[in-house]
């Protein structure tokens, strides 16, 4: 591998994406020695990239001389005036259903029942939402590069598929009929608000 850096997630589903997309740049990517005992810093940006910059420049302090990814992301929906947005991995905590997202195994479960309900009575042509992800790499407390991406979808009715994490399987991509839940690991990446953003950053810090 060319260039080795630390990914500041403690999430599996965006770990794997990270790695899987990076290894075609020749750029390693593990998650963040320790990262499980570092207290995490408050997410109160008011975008992603606001979130995104705070992660990445935080964790970087964590790994002297080691570039440190960092990304935050959600699902926006146009009838609810963007929400979840910043707040995705929060919506049913915000709502009162659970605790906190880290808390509860089943977030994922408890959000897709929220978006199912704040969307109950909007009808399917008007369900249009995207995901949205912002990439930081920081190293050593300064901000390196930033990336973005986004990919339009619509919201189901129902959850389909069993692949993915968080709201795909009821996030529908109308040109290829099926959910992200449905579809594999790799067509994920080279359409997804994710791959997208990596596909932008990997190749500057490659270089
Ligand atoms: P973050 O960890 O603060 O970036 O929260 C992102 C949240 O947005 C996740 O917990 C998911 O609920 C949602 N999300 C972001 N990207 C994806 C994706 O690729 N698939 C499904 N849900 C996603």
């Amino acid at each position: 591998m060319a260039l080795r850096l630390y990914a500041a997630t403690t999430s599996q589903g965006k770990l794997r994406d990270f790695r899987t997309a990076a290894r075609a740049f020749s750029v390693g990517i593990d998650p963040l020695p320790g990262i499980e005992s570092i207290s995490p810093p408050e997410e109160d940006g008011a975008t992603f990239e606001a979130n995104a910059v705070l992660k990445a420049l935080y964790y970087s302090r964590y790994a002297p001389g080691v570039l440190v990814l960092a990304d935050d992301s959600g699902l926006e929906v146009d009838a609810l005036g963007g929400a979840p947005g910043v707040r995705s991995a929060r919506f049913a905590a915000d709502a009162g259903l659970i605790d906190s997202p880290d808390a509860n195994d089943n977030t994922d479960v408890w959000n897709n029942m929220v978006l199912l309900q704040r969307l109950a009575t909007i009808p399917a042509a008007q369900r249009k939402a995207r995901y949205h992800c912002v990439l930081a790499a920081a190293r050593d407390g300064r901000l390196c590069h930033i990336a973005d991406g986004t990919v339009e979808g619509m919201i189901l009715e129902a959850p389909r598929g069993t692949g993915g994490f968080g709201y795909d399987p009821l996030f529908y991509l109308p040109d290829l009929d099926r959910t992200m839940a449905e579809i594999d690991l790799e067509t994920k990446l080279s359409l997804s608000h994710r791959g997208r953003a990596l596909l932008e950053l990997l190749p500057l810090l490659a270089r």
